[in-house]
């Protein structure tokens, strides 16, 4: 009998479509409670249910990179507990990818590929608006930025979305909007992306400027009186769209900051779009005032990661497409391996190997030659940079530890503070950004931060521990040099 009942249980539970559409509207409500909605569209918008047997759910996403983070995240325990809730079963997720097409063309965003995110209809706004900048350019933004011609990976998928979503739907999908990631990586792209886009698609009155430009602004106007200060003022306060660039700039610059800080404040409560970028998290810009910070921080903050192989091919790919110009698949190949750091790196050697074609009239380039020609780019100080690698073995040694130790989850105390050491001479002494640490010690950004918060603290407060921590430094400089 008793074994009856569990057949039959098992026969009605083995279709998990309805646990899963329950399931995701209890995680929706529980963003939404916390004012994240954004990012429930971002992550959660972007699972699409399969198929499930038995006990086990298999849903599709775009990339094992998007599943890892749902995963590290904590989505996929959290939905797995509301299946459970509901239904009385532990279920498992397996995941499927999403196959990648093509890129999507500006205007439709109805690629499998991406998260497709749920905006707002523009429902309060004019029915027909008749356009004038159609076949005008936007004089402060540059027409090679386009949503068109932006490849995105993986590295770069969510950044693309939102800043579409944005160029949709200014003041009423995200808002405000921060990109940051480190240089030639597609910030200034994507922000003038939208600008262009919200410039043909409306009537939308749009600043595009640098913070270096807005900086200079200011200051001129500070100098030439009242009248010059409102109307500066009037100018950043009454616009629709409001594009900021560079925001790093503003460290120590008080007095922009606050004019910032009002215009930021007037351009919100008027439900006006603002985007900033940066060259990396807010969290990590020093010399800044808090209340700006907190405003910074009160929307969508995304970041761009240098692409990967695959992406990288794609761009090089599709920058020779758009200027016209052909290069053998094994020197694509070569330039995609070879120029990892970012998209302005892989753009200047393209231009390199494709004028020295041109020039030196050869059809096909040897992989030596370009090797040559790429000399200067392929060991860039950044390439040649220590490895963290050797700094965490350096500490291990320092320590008598293991790098595995050093590297890995324990939390005792012994391996605690050398493992922030760490992190805090990589951080000292590389280029890599907090991010890219952190993945060396599977940890995220906020950890890396964290750590170089700790030792920064305990160098302040003890001398000694300062003069350890130059020792060490030193230590990892010279076991560079002696291998
Ligand atoms: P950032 O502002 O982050 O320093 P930019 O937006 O200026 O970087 O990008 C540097 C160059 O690389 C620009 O010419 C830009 O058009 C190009 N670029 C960056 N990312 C991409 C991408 N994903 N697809 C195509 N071109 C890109
Ligand atoms: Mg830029």
């Amino acid at each position: 009998m008793k074994k009856k009942v569990k057949a039959e249980y098992n026969y009605g539970m083995s279709d998990f479509k309805l646990f899963w559409e329950e399931a995701v509207k209890v995680l929706y409500s529980e963003y939404e409670n916390q004012n994240r909605a954004d990012e429930f569209n971002l992550w959660i918008n972007a699972i699409d249910y399969v198929d499930s047997h038995d006990s086990v759910v298999f849903v599709s996403v775009p990339s094992t990179f998007f599943k890892e983070q749902l995963i590290r995240r904590g989505d996929i325990t959290k939905l797995q507990s509301i299946i459970y809730n509901l239904s009385g079963q532990n279920i498992k997720f397996e995941f499927k990818i999403k196959p990648k097409d093509s890129n999507p063309s500006s205007s439709k965003n109805n690629n499998r590929n991406q998260p497709i995110i749920e905006t707002p209809d523009k429902k309060d706004g004019p029915v027909v608006v008749p356009n004038k900048n159609k076949d005008k350019q936007h004089p402060q933004l540059s027409e090679r930025y386009s949503f068109a011609n932006f490849v995105y990976g993986d590295n770069s998928v969510f950044a693309y979305n939102a800043a579409l979503a944005v160029a949709k739907n200014p003041g009423k999908a995200y808002n405000p909007v921060l990109l940051y990631g480190g240089v030639g990586l597609g910030k200034t792209h994507l922000m003038q992306a939208i600008g262009n886009y919200a410039w043909k698609e409306s009537n939308a009155k749009i600043i595009y400027i640098t913070a270096e430009n807005f900086t200079n602004e200011f200051i001129k106007a500070l100098g030439q009186g009242q009248t010059a200060i409102s109307k500066f003022k009037d100018k950043y306060r009454s616009v629709d769209i409001l594009l900021i660039d560079d925001i790093h700039f503003l460290q120590k610059k008080d007095g922009t900051q606050e004019e910032l800080f009002h215009t930021f404040n007037a351009l919100y409560d008027s439900n006006k779009q603002i985007v900033f970028t940066c060259d990396r998290p807010v969290s990590e810009l020093k010399n800044l005032s808090d209340r700006l910070r907190s405003r910074f921080e009160r929307g969508l903050n995304v970041d761009l990661q240098p692409p990967d192989y695959e992406t990288r091919r794609a761009i090089v790919e599709k920058k020779l497409e758009e200027n016209k110009k052909s290069l053998s698949p094994e020197i694509i190949d070569f330039i995609a391996h070879n120029i990892a750091s970012n998209v302005r790196d892989l753009e200047a050697a393209i231009v390199k190997i494709v004028a020295y074609n041109e020039l030196i009239n050869k059809k096909d380039i040897s992989i030596e030659t370009a090797g040559q020609l790429l000399r200067d780019v392929i060991s860039s100080p950044k390439q040649s940079n220590l490895s963290i690698d050797t700094i965490i073995k350096v500490i291990a040694e320092e320590y008598g530890l293991s790098s595995s130790d050093v590297k890995g989850k324990k939390r005792t105390k012994n391996v605690i503070m050398p493992r922030q050491i760490a992190m805090y001479i990589a951080r000292e002494i590389t280029e890599f950004s907090t991010t890219e640490i952190g993945a060396e010690f599977g940890r995220d950004h906020t950890t890396v931060v964290h750590s170089c918060q700790k030792i920064e603290e305990a160098i302040q407060a003890d001398s000694k521990f300062d003069s350890k921590i130059q020792l060490l430094i030193r230590k990892v400089k010279d076991y560079k040099k002696s291998i």
